[in-house]
């Protein structure tokens, strides 16, 4: 992603008086609000929830190292929150864990089938369980293949081989998967949001946007008034999609069909301690959750937690059984399976974090859509040179899904503005 603050815009004076409200204080709306920041533009950010940070927060009482319960991964390096890494000597580490697999119930090592199907171009507009099917793959490989989707927070049956691919032709920061030290949050808390705290109101769900008239008049939850010259919009496609946010005019048509065409599912993590470390590094397949993940692995620590990371259709079964202790036990019942019994025998706590019940986040992240065409582009562009899109799921240069591409988001949204009031 090559947009940059350039010192053409810093130089050339905006008006002084331009003042620009940011709905959202995830990681988009807090890069954008730096941006503006560094760019001398008075700004304010609107939180619907009473923390900042969306879909990344931290966990720090439940082990005796510090766990993400959303974004945990740095996906690549070469971004421009790679580069905020590099400037801060970030300690990471390339997250190298083995993978095996629960296939036809016994845990292998070597792969049922070669995963570069998914991976060739000019694949047809089918979902991936559908191409599964026409590759000869029969429901023994649902798991597997469950799992490969909801890594890309979807269910198999929603994610489209060739969109996914075409999206990700333009994926540029690298394949190398990093953890952090301590959080993913600390450190966008500390290298992004820390110097913009004051700008951000919490508490405050913006309902209603009148861009009828010059500027935009936003009325939130509590019945209050916020006049903007511009706004920037990062709520998740699912909230877009909802019909809870209401537009004065009405959005184009043509912009609220798209919100719908890009996917974005259900997502639970549930960590679970053990008093002993008798699982994998990762065991991949399991029909009640695809991804078991050792959380320590990379971290200083020594208690044992197991991530089980479940998206779509997996997270929805998991949350109709009703309530916490069900869930868990459904998830240790399928790791005793997987491990002769050890699960329940060494239990010892869970935690669940259900990003679905997030009233203004409502699932994990955007995915690609069989029939999706353009959604994400046409989702993106701004509306009357007074609404701008931002957030990972406007991401159109192959970065959703991230929170590097959330802050790209972000910045794009702000040179939109400056762009257009500079001429
Ligand atoms: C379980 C999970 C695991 C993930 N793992 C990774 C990973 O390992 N690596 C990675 O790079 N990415 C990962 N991601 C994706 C990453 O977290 C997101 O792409 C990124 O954080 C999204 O940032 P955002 O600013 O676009 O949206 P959000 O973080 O969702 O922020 C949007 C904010 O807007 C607020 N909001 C919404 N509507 C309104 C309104 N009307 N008024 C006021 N406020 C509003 C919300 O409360 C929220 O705080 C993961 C996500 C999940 C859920």
């Amino acid at each position: 992603m090559n947009i940059r603050i350039s010192s053409a815009m810093t130089e050339k004076a905006v008006r002084e008086d331009l003042n620009v409200i940011i709905i959202g204080a995830g990681a988009a709306g807090l890069y954008a609000g730096l941006s503006l920041r560094k760019l001398g533009i008075s700004f304010q950010i609107l939180e619907a929830s009473d923390v900042y940070g969306g879909r990344l927060a931290p966990l720090y009482d439940f082990a005796d190292f510090q766990i993400d319960l959303g974004a945990q991964w740095l996906h690549g390096k070469n971004s421009l929150l790679g580069d905020i890494i590099k400037q801060h000597s970030i300690p990471i580490k390339a997250d190298d864990s083995r993978e095996y697999f629960w296939f036809r119930n016994a845990i292998t090592k070597k792969p049922p089938f070669n995963f570069d199907i998914f991976e060739d171009d000019d694949l047809p507009d089918l979902s991936y369980t559908d191409f599964a099917r026409k590759q000869g793959l029969n429901a023994d490989y649902d798991g597997i293949i469950e799992y490969l989707a909801g890594d890309l927070g979807a269910s198999a049956s929603q994610l489209s081989v060739y969109h996914n691919n075409r999206e990700f032709e333009e994926w540029t920061s690298g394949e190398t998967n990093y953890k952090f030290e301590d959080t993913f949050f600390d450190v966008i808390d500390k290298h992004v949001a820390s110097t913009i705290k004051d700008a951000i109101t919490l508490n405050t769900a913006a309902l209603r946007f009148d861009y009828s008239k010059d500027d935009v008049i936003i009325t939130d939850d509590s019945g209050r008034t916020h006049r903007a010259d511009k706004v920037i919009i990062t709520s998740p496609v699912t909230v877009l999609r909802s019909g809870d946010m209401e537009f004065i005019p009405k959005l184009p048509a043509e912009k609220i069909s798209v919100f719908s065409k890009l996917g974005m599912e259900a997502a639970i993590k549930i960590y679970l301690r053990f008093s002993e470390r008798f699982y994998h590094e990762t065991t991949l397949g399991g029909k009640v959750c695809a991804a078991y993940i050792d959380e320590r692995y990379g971290k200083k620590g020594d208690d044992n937690v197991l991530l089980a990371y479940l998206m779509g259709e997996q997270a929805e079964k998991l949350m109709a059984l009703g309530n916490d202790n069900k869930m868990t036990q459904a998830i240790l019942k399928e790791l005793d399976r997987m491990y002769d019994g050890k699960a329940s025998r060494h239990f010892e706590a869970a935690r669940i974090k259900n990003w679905t019940a997030h009233p203004w986040i409502r699932g994990g992240y955007s995915y690609s859509t069989c029939g999706m065409g353009n959604a994400r582009q046409v989702a993106a562009k701004p509306v009357s040179g007074k609404l701008y899109f931002a957030g990972e799921a406007m991401n159109t240069k192959g970065h959703h899904q991230s929170v590097h591409g959330a802050m790209e988001s972000g910045l794009r949204a702000v040179v939109e503005i400056v762009g257009e009031v500079q001429g």
